[in-house]
């Protein structure tokens, strides 16, 4: 095979290696894809009926902090200036998220100065004495927005998405979503936030296009791997206990199933995201896809496009989504890292090669270093192509 390096996956995190290796190394890279279309995750499709784009592995948004990776986005696509707001019914009605001053004065039935607001919060969260270290996401969610918005927006919502009690749960799962005491009800606060004008896979598309790069469709990396072991180097970006054959027993995820639906009307529910905190109602969310794309004039006013989100454990064969990441999860972890760094001739990248929730543009960052830190030295210098093994 006349290649010098292999990419298994051609998600964000193997594109922008594959990418960075022929355009910046000049290497002739294999990318081998299980699916038959690129871009992992982040891929989307036009609904064929209504033209409106839909993200098949859940909604995407795109926002970075981190220059480098804005810089490096921007080659490939342009932006819109789309800014994600989210907001959640409650008990028939409606509040805006995260967590903000705005939540906070429709939720208790009056108008509060962000003093007050912080005041009511601070006397709502004593139970979690300040300074001590909250042990678990409820802990953490009460020691931040006080019990009675935690158990409203919270707590059902949590359970139903991790299906998992929320005194069970990492107290970082909360810490991704911000608390306001002002009515700014941007869901990110990152510098750039937007989302690519002509889609994710005509991004996508355009970082595997270039000369030394061959995508291969449908192509599983375990069908190939006696032809290639210890013949070529390999960045793998599949799951991780599945390239060790699960020796140390499954990690866990949470997978999602998703219900698309097309609506006879032009607006379904006026905004892009809508969570739904009840638990009584089985789905965490309805996406409207249109309202990601309000410049594009060419979507029908007659017909939407809708999709539900449902969330479950997932056990082998689904699409593994989020890392549950309990106690047991995290020393599987430390033991398939130890096999990782063992192994000669492959570096682990991205979501499922280093079981870790990355965004978008943490992956993009996290195999921008992959490239400097032991790529560029292995080809250039001849550096080993091994240690540290997972690429974190
Ligand atoms: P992936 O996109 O998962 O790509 C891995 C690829 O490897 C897949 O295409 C898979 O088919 C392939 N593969 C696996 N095993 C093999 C094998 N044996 N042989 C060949 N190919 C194989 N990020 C954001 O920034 N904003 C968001 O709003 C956002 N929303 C998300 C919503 C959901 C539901 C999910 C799951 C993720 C979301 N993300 C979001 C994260 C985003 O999807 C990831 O950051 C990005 O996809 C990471 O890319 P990756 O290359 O690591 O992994
Ligand atoms: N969350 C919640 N209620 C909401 C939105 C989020 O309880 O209406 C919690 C939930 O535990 C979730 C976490 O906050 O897992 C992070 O939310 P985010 O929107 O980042 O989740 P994602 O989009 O990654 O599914």
């Amino acid at each position: 095979m006349n290649v010098d390096l292999v990419v298994v996956g051609s998600g964000f995190f193997g594109l922008t290696v594959a990418e960075r290796c022929a355009a910046e190394l000049g290497l002739r890279v294999l990318v081998l894809e299980r699916r038959d279309h690129i871009g992992g995750n982040a891929y989307s499709e036009d609904e064929p009926e209504t033209g409106i784009e839909i993200h098949r592995y859940g909604a995407h948004l795109f926002h970075t902090s981190n220059e480098r990776v804005w810089e490096y986005a921007n080659r490939f696509t342009r932006f819109t200036g789309y800014q994600h707001r989210v907001y959640t019914t409650f008990k028939d009605r409606v509040y805006p998220l995260p967590i903000n001053l705005g939540t906070i004065c429709a939720y208790f039935g009056r108008s509060f100065t962000p003093d007050e607001a912080r005041a009511l919060i601070a006397e709502q969260a004593a139970e979690i004495a300040p300074g001590r270290e909250p042990r678990n996401l409820e802990e953490k969610a009460v020691s931040l927005i006080g019990r009675p918005l935690y158990e409203a927006f919270i707590r059902g919502y949590t359970a139903k998405q991790w299906q998992t009690d929320p005194l069970d749960l990492p107290a970082e799962v909360i810490t991704r979503l911000p608390v306001r005491y002002t009515f700014d009800n941007r869901y990110f606060s990152d510098a750039h936030e937007g989302l690519p004008v002509d889609g994710y896979t005509a991004w996508l598309e355009r970082m595997a296009d270039h000369p030394n790069i061959e995508v291969r469709l449908g192509a599983d990396y375990f069908d190939l791997r006696d032809d290639l072991a210890g013949r070529v180097p390999v960045v793998y970006t599949g799951p991780l206990d599945r390239y060790f054959d699960y020796a140390e027993g499954d990690l866990g995820w949470r997978t999602l199933d998703f219900e698309t639906e097309v609506r006879e009307t032009g607006d379904f529910q006026g905004t892009a995201v809508m969570n739904y905190a009840d638990e009584d109602v089985p789905y965490t969310r309805i996406h409207e896809f249109r309202h990601f794309h309000p410049e594009r004039r060419y979507y029908p006013d007659d017909r939407t496009v809708i999709m539900r989100e449902f969330s479950r454990s997932a056990e082998r064969g689904d699409e593994p989504y989020y890392p549950v990441n309990t106690a047991d999860d995290r020393a599987r972890l430390l033991r398939y890292r130890e096999l990782a760094r063992r192994e000669d001739g492959v570096l682990f990248g991205g979501r499922l090669g280093t079981y870790q929730y990355l965004d978008m543009h943490m992956a993009i960052a996290s195999a921008l270093g992959m490239v400097d830190n032991r790529l560029r030295p292995h080809f250039t210098q001849g550096e080993r192509l091994t240690s540290g093994g997972v690429d974190r």
